[in-house]
């Protein structure tokens, strides 16, 4: 048995119960063994077995009242994984799906991610069981309030520095940096995704979706072909979504289907991005929704999006939204690229028969780091007390994730990883920001 297997199987006895980390951490260890038979040093560190520990993980009450007077609690948790190259970073997930298990597959995956900025960053990740859907204003910043009276003292602007997710965007942010700042009387750049008045970076908002897009839009270039009158699926309709489809609209391709967790739409016309903003960022409404702004688009109940036609799909909602089914059905449909915005949306089994049947694979942890990465550079600017403007931090951006590509594409050129042609961006981009953690871990001794 090889060392990343056998490292592995001890993995799967420990953590049984959380299959998603198993699930991260078995498409890792698999795409890193020629790394190590490359490395043998890396064995004798037992940097595998060190690297799958986190450094350090919080589980914790959160009680808060509602508003009929009732006392709630919810479970709280940040999980920090590894800080060989900067302070943890990772978002803050708050949803009811949320337990240990989901935490530590994201701050895994974050640690290559951060790597793979080109930024000094560590990984983590945080969250909570509770839900924002439905509750008031004041509930949930009673929940946030609660949450950050214990976080605050886990964390710091040098130490760990959490962002949104899943949940928690503006709102929510501002409401955790208000209680942070109250206890500790401190304005630090302690959380990213702030405010544009109170330290928040312009673009961030933009970043995760716009990313996705630079990096697929280099990946088409390979193809020797762009956006231009593509046929696009966007799964989800968050921040995520809703800044892809913006820019894929920009570069003149066609949007015409996006989901939420009650169903999908699909506008054969393209989809109207003022509507879906207004339901989503202004009303907090559902996808369904739209047809009162376009009534010739039509709903859907369910899963099902990725049955729609197209020749780009992006999964931009959340882990395990694309089976094998899904897969066959969108080679059926000739697509040719899928880029993962969300983190860990496609199954393994999944990514392997695209790869295998000619589709160009982007993995999440290449494709959406422009979330993180300006998240990084908000932390920069809240260091230097400056602000960039718009065009600055775009432009710093899109370089980032034509870095990152080529960082991805290098790595699996170098150890020979390709199917029918297309680089193996599941393997580049693991070993590629491995390499960096690895080797400040290597460097900073037994830690
Ligand atoms: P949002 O909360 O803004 O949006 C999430 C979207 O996905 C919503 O449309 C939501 O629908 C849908 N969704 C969430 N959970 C489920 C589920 N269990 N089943 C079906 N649909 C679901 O989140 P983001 O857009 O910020 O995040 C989306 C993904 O991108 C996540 O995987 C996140 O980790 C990842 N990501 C986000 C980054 C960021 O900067 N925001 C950075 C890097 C990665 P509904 O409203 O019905 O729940």
């Amino acid at each position: 048995m090889s060392y990343a297997q056998d490292v592995l199987a001890k993995l799967k006895e420990k953590n049984a119960n959380e299959p998603e980390f198993i699930q991260a951490a078995t498409e890792v260890l698999t795409t890193l063994e020629p790394v190590f038979e490359k490395h043998p040093e890396f064995e004798k560190a037992s940097l595998l077995e060190r690297i799958v520990e986190p450094e350090r993980q919080v589980m914790f009450r959160v009680p808060w009242v509602d508003d009929n007077g009732k006392v709630q609690v919810n479970r709280g948790f940040r999980v920090q994984f590894n800080s060989a190259i900067g302070p943890y970073k990772g978002g803050l997930r708050l949803h009811p799906s949320v337990n240990l298990g989901i935490i530590k597959f994201l701050g895994f995956e974050q640690i290559f991610k951060n790597s793979l900025t080109t930024l000094p960053i560590g990984g983590g990740k945080g969250g909570s069981d509770f839900d924002p859907k439905g509750k008031s204003d004041r509930e949930v910043m009673a929940f946030c309030q609660s949450f950050m009276t214990e976080l605050y003292r886990h964390i710091g602007a040098d130490t760990d520095v959490p962002a949104g997710d899943i949940g928690t965007g503006a709102r929510e942010i501002g409401y955790m940096f208000g209680q942070y700042k109250r206890i500790t009387n401190q304005y630090e750049g302690v959380l990213t995704g702030k405010g544009l008045t109170w330290g928040g970076s312009l673009t961030r908002t933009e970043a995760t979706g716009y990313g996705l897009v630079y990096f697929a839009n280099e990946m088409l270039k390979d193809l020797n072909t762009d956006f231009n009158g593509k046929t696009v699926v966007v799964s989800g309709s968050g921040n995520v979504a809703i800044y892809a489809t913006q820019k894929v609209q920009q570069l003149g391709g066609k949007v015409v289907a996006l989901s939420d967790s009650n169903g999908y739409i699909y506008d054969e016309e393209g989809i109207d991005l003022a509507a879906v903003k207004e339901i989503k960022e202004v009303k907090r409404g559902r996808i369904k929704e739209y047809l009162e702004y376009r009534p010739n688009a039509k709903y859907t109940e369910g899963k099902g999006v990725w049955t729609i036609k197209c020749d780009i799909a992006l999964p931009c909602a959340t882990q395990n939204e694309l089976l094998i089914d899904d897969a066959k059905a969108l080679v059926a449909n000739g697509c040719i690229l899928v880029a993962e915005g969300a983190n860990m949306p496609t199954s393994l089994d999944a990514t392997k028969y695209l790869q295998e049947n000619g589709v160009y694979f982007a993995p999440g942890k290449a494709a959406n780091a422009g979330g993180v990465a300006t998240s990084a550079l908000e932390m920069s600017q809240n260091s230097q007390r400056l602000s960039w403007t718009f065009e600055e931090v775009d432009e710093k951006l899109h370089n980032i994730m034509i870095s990152i590509y080529k960082a991805a594409y290098a790595a699996a050129e170098e150890y020979g990883k390709e199917f029918d042609g297309k680089k193996d961006l599941v393997s580049g981009a693991n070993i590629a920001g491995f390499m960096k953690v690895a080797d400040a871990m290597m460097a900073q001794g037994v830690c």
